[in-house]
């Protein structure tokens, strides 16, 4: 009887895996809206609900069936599980994992505050981290009161390498002709010709070695609310144009909790991102679709392409309001706080600014443990 059950089970699996791959066929064919395959796999999982209720022969198509799009891309295994959640600080934009955040004292569990140090003294932020709350049993039980939910790279590549054809799309750059200078797409920059090889060997030139490019925005996910989102997400350069931004490409490492921007830069959420490129920069092994093998997966972050106040806080600049608000240069601008001096256009008065001495002051402000240094 038992297994009769899981045989009826796994049917109704491979029915419904049917029916969402000939729903995904029909969207792309006829270009069918994101809202409109919502709106129908809603109205099919309360349509097999109620079917279930009066045939329960039917129940595991009830149970599989997709509920949303999210659920849909999960079935189909086009999106990457696992994400990790990471308690997130409003105050100062830093985030914790969440046993860092409890601190035990005995039998009695509280939560900490936020340590972090700013940069213009020595207080600390003391912004608050969880909240309690206590269950009807009076057991206490902690929660994040943001969180910064990030997605691992190897979860979303991993998954992209799978991806029958990716990999293939991917070296299609490779066979084209560069018969011009025009500048026709990120292959013909420097940018994309400084990484063909490295250290004597290949490295864009070589295989499973892909670009990316790093963007993060903030949106209004309602209407008519103040609350911005932040979207950390990356694209990978070595797709063709035409789909190298579709939203199926796109990989989305994280989301930065609202209500607001952060006010500073937002070093400490890109932490776990940085610590995977260090690993992609060397190689991370995994299974590709046309090969059975584990091979070699390497990724670089070639460029970042951002609006101004999102490349300031990413990048290490000060804000376009500063004396020294510029990014490319270091012309100052001189003047109160809303009223700055912007006039001088003799641009051969505007010393650029170089990655050399940017790199220094970054090594060096790491290194200070106070304002001055
Ligand atoms: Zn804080
Ligand atoms: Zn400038």
């Amino acid at each position: 009887m038992v297994e009769d059950k899981a045989v009826h089970m796994d049917s109704s699996y491979s029915l419904v895996l049917w029916l969402v791959y000939y729903l995904c066929l029909l969207q792309k064919q006829h270009y069918i809206p994101n809202v409109a395959v919502a709106a129908l796999l809603q109205f099919l999982s309360v349509f097999f609900g109620v079917i279930a209720q009066i045939s329960p022969q039917i129940s595991g198509i009830s149970r599989y069936f997709p509920r949303t799009l999210q659920q849909l891309e999960k079935l189909m295994g086009t999106q990457p599980e696992g994400r990790v959640r990471y308690v997130y600080c409003e105050k100062c934009s830093s985030i914790f994992s969440y046993n860092d955040c409890i601190l035990k004292i005995g039998s009695e569990v509280q939560s900490k505050v936020c340590k972090y140090r700013f940069s213009n003294g020595s207080q600390s932020c003391n912004g608050a981290l969880l909240k309690c709350v206590e269950r009807p049993n009076k057991s206490k039980v902690f929660y994040p009161l943001k969180i910064y939910c990030y997605t691992p790279l190897y979860n979303y590549i991993s998954v992209l390498v799978k991806r029958p054809g990716f990999c293939d799309l991917c070296d299609h750059w490779k066979g084209e002709n560069k018969d011009t200078d025009a500048l026709k797409d990120v292959y013909d920059e420097k940018v994309w010709s400084n990484f063909l090889t490295y250290d004597g060997g290949p490295f864009l030139l070589g295989a499973y070695t892909y670009a990316l490019m790093l963007n993060i925005d903030w949106f209004k996910p309602c209407k008519h609310t103040e609350y911005s989102v932040g979207a950390v997400y990356l694209t990978i350069m070595n797709l063709p144009r035409r789909i190298r931004f579709r939203q199926e490409n796109a990989v989305l490492i994280g989301l930065i909790p609202g209500p607001k921007e952060p006010k500073r830069d937002v070093n400490t959420v890109l932490g776990p991102l940085v610590e995977e490129l260090l690993k992609f920069w060397d190689g991370v092994k995994m299974t590709i679709f046309s090969d059975s093998a584990s091979v070699l997966v390497r990724c670089v972050l070639l460029c970042v392409a951002f609006d101004i106040p999102a490349s300031r806080k990413v990048c290490g600049f000060l804000g376009h309001s500063a004396i020294l608000g510029c990014s490319k240069c270091l012309k100052k601008f001189p003047g109160p706080v809303g009223q700055r001096d912007y006039s001088g256009f003799d641009r051969t008065q505007w010393p650029k600014r170089t990655l050399a001495e940017h790199r220094k002051n970054i090594y060096s402000i790491r290194k200070s443990s106070t304002i001055t240094g």
